[in-house]
């Protein structure tokens, strides 16, 4: 796996396709620039080593050239946060950005307009990539938000610097903590699955039973299983047509020796809001009329030591309606035993979809080993699929 580390960059142009897709308010100030701080390491030591970096991103989803989705609104943001005085300019390809690119001097930042102003980089297209591709002379993928998309910047790109292509920091620290709970972790190793539907996470439990030796089945995920099996789940949210596949998972499970968790008592709810009454009941025995919306204290009691017990842990999902406050302990308390065996030695990733929204609005972050920068990647990559980001790199 080539990374940073395997190239000298004096006096080097890196085309570094980094993941500035942040969240804008309405006066265009950056609401939560983790995305820029997480590529700030690639950046620096790119300029350490005398090279310079040439940045390009997305923003948002825009239909053509659409003012508010300019990057020119971040540009002072990532400068202040890399320290180190950013050139914007108002375009990705053609004679001014390889003008601007061409002028760039070692230690100098260039940051271009938002690729997807040009439709030609979500189809993938190589004419455009091998535009992109004359700005830099070492292109260095370090976008693990966009690393499952095959668009010109992300994987095309990459065909035009067949020995000079590498990954950056951030995109090797998810690869290598994606690899230390799929491929080498220390075992037990424990996958928590949570969440709203059975549907969006089949892939992955599949995959994944080859990998664990726990898995805790939480959230709204749990109750197709416990209807399956026979249970009373009252009004609980349900894919009656995954009941089948979810007493297929359990046997595949039990075949491959993965003890499969699903939580014993839940808190009820007389309706989906926060000011709802509440009952705690075993899941199998909700009453009609109430729904299950976060796990029940005996749960949390068997999860936080089946936790405790693991070396590996994988989180992805929310144990309940973490949004409503009332329904948000069993999550937080699941947090909370993860956060006391990362502090024990365990290996902790979290990531994909809104686990990480979840972590972060309880303050975990700094508790887990990893929280992974990718939603979509991250669940394509525990799917078990190769990302073409990544493997343009490998190739
Ligand atoms: P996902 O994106 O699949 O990880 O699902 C996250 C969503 O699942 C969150 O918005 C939670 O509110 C929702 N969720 C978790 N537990 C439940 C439940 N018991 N009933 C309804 N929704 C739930």
């Amino acid at each position: 796996m080539k990374t940073l580390n395997d190239y000298n960059f004096k006096n080097k142009k890196a085309l570094i396709r980094v993941d500035f897709n942040v969240p804008l308010n309405e006066q265009f100030e950056v609401t939560d620039a983790t995305r820029i701080v997480s590529a700030k390491p690639t950046i620096i030591k790119i300029l350490e080593e005398n090279g310079s970096c040439i940045l390009m991103s997305h923003l948002g989803r825009p239909k053509g050239v659409e003012e508010k989705y300019s990057l020119k609104h971040i540009a002072q943001t990532v400068q202040d946060i890399l320290g180190v005085e950013v050139k914007f300019i108002d375009e990705c390809v053609g004679e001014k950005a390889e003008t601007a690119a061409a002028n760039l001097e070692p230690g100098q930042i260039l940051l271009l307009e938002n690729l997807r102003f040009h439709k030609e980089e979500e189809a993938g297209d190589k004419g455009f990539a091998e535009q992109l591709s004359r700005l830099g002379d070492i292109y260095v993928n370090d976008a693990f938000g966009t690393a499952h998309r095959a668009h010109a910047s992300t994987t095309i790109v990459a065909e035009f610097f067949p020995n000079n292509k590498c990954f950056g920091y951030l995109l090797a620290q998810e690869i290598e903590s994606i690899e230390k709970v799929m491929k080498t972790g220390e075992k037990p190793v424990l996958a928590v699955l949570g969440g709203a539907k059975v549907s969006s996470k089949i892939t992955i439990i599949e995959n994944i039973l080859d990998k664990v030796d726990h898995l805790i089945i939480g959230g709204g995920m749990s109750f197709t299983f416990v209807k399956a099996q026979g249970g009373k789940i009252g009004n609980s949210i349900c894919e009656d047509d995954k009941m089948e596949l979810a007493l297929d998972i359990l046997k595949q499970a039990k075949e491959k020796n993965v003890q499969v968790h699903i939580p014993v008592d839940v808190v009820a709810a007389d309706k989906f809001s926060n000011d709802a009454n509440t009952q705690i009941v075993d899941i199998d025995k909700i009453p009609d009329g109430w729904e299950g919306v976060d796990a029940g204290p005996k749960s949390v009691a068997i999860f936080h030591d089946i936790v405790l017990k693991s070396k590996t842990i994988l989180w992805n999902g929310p144990l309940g309606v973490f949004e409503m406050e009332n329904f948000a302990k069993g999550t937080i308390a699941l947090g909370n035993s993860i956060a006391e065996a990362t502090k024990s030695g365990a290996f902790s990733l979290v990531g994909g979809g809104d686990s990480v929204a979840a972590v972060k609005q309880f303050g975990f972050e700094d508790k887990v080993s990893y929280v992974s920068t990718g939603g979509g990647a991250m669940l394509e990559s525990l799917e078990g699929k190769t990302l073409p980001g990544i493997a343009a790199i490998l190739e």
